[in-house]
């Protein structure tokens, strides 16, 4: 359906046949669930939000139903024909922070997998003919100043809230980046773009309405790199009269506004307002496997019988959408360095495994992390080098630098090999002329741009292990890769110092 076509408009193409549908004796019920990647205090279905959103899927999944976008829903509901998704489940995130996408490591509870890679694990566990229309909708914080000052009050302060991925899960056709507001309105803020008390969302205002939700859907579409249609979710579900009975339908169609999501606990039906569509949120409405059952139960969905034409269709679009998001892999898709506020728990075993000591009391911590690919094998990400720094007049002395031996062996052929490829003996000619403990010093200010930084913590990462390919490494055709060889002794220069 077009975008923009507003709510019970009817719809031009009409089969013949439906005029002489008899009318419909109950509604279609689709129920949209809600998940916050951010919402981990813990690593257990009740505490992490990543566990409860991996478990789920597969209880979706056992139970029948199929899991289609949020678009499509409201596609469907303004069109009135929402009983052709009976059956179907919705699926979002809120707040919009780097963990629904990448590998984050969490510095009380370690590293988290990403909310995008948890539903590609899912493909991979079973195939993409199980949910051809396997989608999941991140709801973000638009204003970058918003998400950066947030970032230090809500979170743990490590930059964690970027918009720079967006494009990238846009691209793998499994996530769309939707309007949780321009700035959320959150009470932290020192400032924001409405009046309304911090903590809610009650706007009455034409001007902050403007700039909360029309301006900040122009900038997502923008950034996200996909114009069109966007989906809006109000900030703590709080649904003012104005918004939702004035303002969106007002001005919604016309800013290519499509529909807006609040939290009232309720699967969407043929009556359901496409300003106030509802949904159920983990913690709130359920919190366990079995009460997510229920959850669908009380939602009163069941799933369709599908036969055998359906399931070749579904097949094959399955294949195509899978064919379609393929592109070259790069192992900056499976090792990225993020500077972490506490390393004790994220590195320490390794750091003391390396060192004999505790990770010190330094101003900063950089961990690696390696996100395993999608498929058979453990998925779970892990930390494998870490490196601390602290300033020393105009630049940062860096030291403590470790990496685990096991990880490369844990790693698929593939990436060993791009790995290889990086010149590894340049660094260590760098290296040997720098004081005990310093790997590496740079300018104290302004840092680096993480992508640059991931590269050389990496081909320092390489300096260590393996070094040149060596006869004895190179693998047996049947055997692990690379070998399972003790790595050479450390030198004295990687201590934990300077
Ligand atoms: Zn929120």
């Amino acid at each position: 359906m077009p975008p923009g076509l507003s709510n019970g408009e009817i719809p031009k193409m009409r089969d013949a046949r439906d005029s002489f549908r008899p009318p419909m004796t109950r509604s279609a019920r689709v129920p949209i669930l809600t998940w916050h990647a951010m919402g981990v205090s813990g690593n257990d279905y009740a505490t992490n939000d990543h566990v409860a959103f991996a478990r789920d899927l597969e209880a979706i999944h056992a139970a029948g139903l199929r899991i289609v976008s949020l678009r499509r829903i409201a596609d469907a509901l303004i069109a009135g024909r929402l009983d052709k998704l009976e059956g179907c489940v919705g699926l979002s995130i809120d707040d919009g922070a780097d963990l629904d996408f990448h590998d984050v490591p969490q510095p009380a509870w370690g590293p988290q997998r990403g909310m995008l890679r948890v539903l590609a694990d899912f493909r991979a566990r079973h195939g993409a003919d199980a949910q051809p229309d396997l989608h999941l909708t991140s709801f973000a914080v638009v204003s970058p100043q918003a998400r950066a000052h947030l970032d230090r009050t809500c979170m743990a302060g490590c930059g964690w809230w970027n918009d720079d991925w967006w494009p990238a899960a846009e691209a793998t056709g499994l996530m769309s980046i939707e309007n949780h507001s321009w700035d959320h309105n959150h009470e932290s803020l020192e400032t924001s773009a409405t009046t309304a008390a911090p903590g809610t969302f009650a706007i009455t205002s034409e001007t902050e309405a403007e700039v909360e939700i029309g301006a900040a859907a122009r900038w997502l579409r923008q950034r996200r790199q996909r114009g069109g249609a966007v989906l809006f979710a109000y900030p703590y579900d709080d649904v003012s009269e104005f918004l939702s009975t004035s303002w969106l339908p007002r001005h919604g169609p016309a800013g290519e506004i499509l529909a807006a999501y609040a939290g009232d606990s309720a699967p969407v039906v043929r009556e359901s307002s496409r300003w106030r569509i509802p949904r159920y949120g983990f913690g709130r409405d359920w919190k366990s496997e079995s009460g997510l059952l229920d959850v669908l139960r009380d939602a009163g969905v069941a799933a369709r019988p599908r036969g055998r034409i359906f399931r070749m269709l579904a097949a094959a679009k399955g294949r195509l959408r899978a064919a379609g998001v393929r592109r070259a892999r790069t192992w900056s898709d499976h090792l990225r360095t993020w500077e972490v506020s506490d390393a004790r728990v994220l590195a320490g075993d390794l750091f003391r495994r390396s060192f004999g000591q505790d990770v010190p009391d330094y101003p900063r911590h950089f961990v690696l992390v390696y996100s395993p690919e999608s498929g058979p094998g453990s998925t779970t990400p892990e930390v494998v080098a870490y490196c601390h720094q602290r300033a020393f007049e105009e630049v940062y002395l860096e030291g403590g630098m470790c990496a685990d031996a096991g990880a490369y062996r844990r790693m698929p052929r593939w990436l060993f090999e791009q790995a290889r490829a990086r010149p590894a003996h340049r660094i260590r000619r760098h290296r040997q002329g720098t004081p005990d403990g310093v790997l590496a010093a740079r300018t104290a200010r302004g840092g680096e741009a993480a992508p640059d930084r991931a590269r050389r913590f990496h081909r320092r990462l390489l300096a260590i292990f393996p070094r040149e390919p060596r006869a004895a490494t190179r693998p047996s055709r049947r055997g692990s890769w690379p070998s399972t060889r003790a790595p050479r002794p450390r030198r004295q220069d990687r201590g934990p110092g300077p």
